[in-house]
C-alpha cells in the first residue's frame, strides 16, 4: 500500500513516499539514489532502540553497507555542538560529496540532520525517513533545515531540499499518544488553514486513524503532505503565501518560548491551542460565524487535545508578557505583527491589521481560567 506526493521544485524536485513496510523495503527505495552502496544514517537513542535494526535489514538486503550516529533525544540535540559533532563525524566515516546522508527519527533529527548534509562539502545528497506524525507531516516536507541557538529556536539554518522523504506509517505505533497528538494538531491545522472537506473528513476519521487504521493514516499523512507541498511549491523561501502554514503558530511560538521549549507544552500541543485562539479571535473580530471555533473546539476536545492556556501546567507571562514573546515572531513588520486569521473552517489568510484589545481580551479570559 503506497501513495506517492510529488514536491515540484524544478531540478529540487522530490517525492515522498507514504506507506507501510517502507523501512524493510529501503534498500529498494535507495539504491538507485546511491553512487556507492554505503549511506550515513544519523538517528536518535528512542528511534534507534526500536526501529533502527529493521533499516539496516533492509538496506542490507541490497548489499548497502550504513553507518550510524545516534544523538539524544529531545530539542536540546539541535545545538551547534550536535551539528559539529554529526559533520566531524561524517568526515571522519569519510563520507564523499556523492554519497548519501539519511535523517531517520522525529523532527529533530531531521532538521539536524538536513542541515549536516547542507553544509558538509557545501553539499550532500540526503533522504528523509520520518518516524514521528509531525515529522511525516510537516518537518520533512518543505525543505527547511536547522538548529537552535541560546537566542531562540531554528535560528541558524538553510533551506535544502532531500532527494526522497520515506513517511512508513506503521512506525508511527510506538509513538506515545502525547506524541501522536502533537503530530495531529498540524494535519487538523493543514484542513483549517485551506481545506474544508478534508476537516470534514477528520471529524469522521482522525480517531481511528489516531487509533492505527493504517488506510486512514495514510489519507491523512498524503493530504497534508499535498496541501503543504502545493503551498511550498508556490512560496518556497517563505515570502507570500507560505505564511498561512503559520496558522496558530503566533500564539505557539509564544508559549513555547515562555515554556521554555520544555516538556510542558510539546509543539503540536502549541499549535492546537494557537489554532483555537486564531478562531476565537476571528469570531470575536467579526471575520468568522460563532460555529467555526466551536466546532474546532468540540474535535480538538473528542480527540484528547489540549484547547486552552488553562491546560498548560505551571506558570504563564500575564497578556503583556505574552504579546511580547509574539512581537519575537517572524511575522513581524517594522514592529507590527501580522496574523493568520480565519473567514470560516478553511479559509486562512494573513492580516497586519487586527484590533489589539479583542486579541488582549481573549488571552485575559483564558488566563483568568487557570
Ligand atoms: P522529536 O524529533 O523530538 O520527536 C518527538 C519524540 O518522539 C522524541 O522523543 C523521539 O525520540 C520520539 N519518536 C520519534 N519517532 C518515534 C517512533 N516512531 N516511535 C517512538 N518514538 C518516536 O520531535 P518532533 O515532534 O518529531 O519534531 C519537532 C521538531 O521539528 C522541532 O525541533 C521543530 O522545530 C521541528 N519542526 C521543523 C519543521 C520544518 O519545517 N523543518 C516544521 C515543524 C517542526
Amino acid at each position: 500500500m503506497y501513495e506517492n506526493v510529488h514536491i515540484d521544485l524544478g531540478n529540487r524536485s522530490y517525492d515522498i513516499i507514504i506507506g507501510v513496510d517502507l523501512l524493510t523495503q529501503s534498500g529498494a527505495l535507495i539504491e538507485p539514489l546511491l553512487q556507492r552502496k554505503k549511506v550515513a544514517i544519523i538517528t536518535d537513542e528512542t528511534v534507534a532502540g526500536l526501529h533502527l535494526n529493521t533499516l539496516l535489514d533492509g538496506l542490507a538486503s541490497l548489499g548497502i553497507e550504513a553507518v550510524t550516529l545516534t544523538l539524544p533525544v529531545g530539542e536540546a540535540t539541535k545545538s551547534w555542538a550536535n551539528i559539529q559533532r554529526s559533520v566531524e563525524w561524517l568526515l571522519a566515516e569519510k563520507i564523499e560529496r556523492d554519497d548519501l546522508l539519511i535523517a531517520f527519527g522525529g523532527g529533530v533529527v531531521g532538521d539536524l540532520t538536513g542541515f549536516a548534509a547542507a553544509i558538509l562539502r557545501r553539499g550532500i545528497r540526503f533522504v528523509q525517513i520520518p518516524t514521528s506524525l509531525l515529522a511525516q507531516v510537516d518537518s520533512s516536507v518543505g525543505g527547511k533545515t536547522g538548529i537552535n541557538s541560546r537566542y531562540g529556536k531554528n535560528l541558524v539554518g538553510a533551506f535544502y531540499q532531500p532527494q526522497l522523504v520515506m513517511a512508513d506509517v506503521s512506525i508511527l505505533d510506538t509513538l506515545t499518544r502525547r506524541d501522536y497528538l502533537a503530530g495531529y494538531g498540524e494535519v487538523a491545522k493543514y484542513a483549517l488553514l485551506g481545506d474544508i472537506k478534508f476537516w470534514e473528513w477528520l471529524e469522521e476519521n482522525a480517531e481511528a486513524a489516531a487509533d492505527g487504521d493504517i488506510e486512514r493514516r495514510i489519507y491523512a499523512v498524503k493530504r497534508s503532505c499535498e496541501m503543504k507541498a502545493e503551498i511550498v511549491a508556490r512560496d518556497e523561501q517563505e515570502r507570500g503565501d507560505r505564511a498561512l502554514l503559520n496558522l496558530g503558530h503566533t500564539f505557539c511560538h509564544a508559549l513555547e518560548a515562555a515554556t521554555g521549549y520544555s516538556g510542558r507544552l510539546l509543539h503540536g500541543e502549541g499549535v492546537s491551542i494557537g489554532c483555537l485562539l486564531a478562531f476565537e479571535v476571528s469570531q470575536r473580530l467579526g471575520y468568522c460565524a460563532q460555529e467555526a471555533p466551536s466546532r474546532v473546539r468540540a474535535h480538538f476536545q473528542s480527540m484528547g487535545m489540549k484547547c486552552d492556556l488553562s491546560e498548560i501546567p505551571g506558570n504563564l507571562p500575564d497578556v503583556d508578557g505574552l504579546l511580547s514573546l509574539m512581537g519575537q515572531d517572524k511575522k513581524v513588520r517594522a514592529g507590527v505583527i501580522g496574523f493568520i486569521m480565519a473567514r470560516g473552517l478553511g479559509e486562512a489568510f494573513l492580516t497586519w491589521d487586527i484590533d489589539l484589545s479583542i486579541l488582549r481580551s481573549v488571552l485575559r479570559e483564558q488566563l483568568e481560567a487557570r
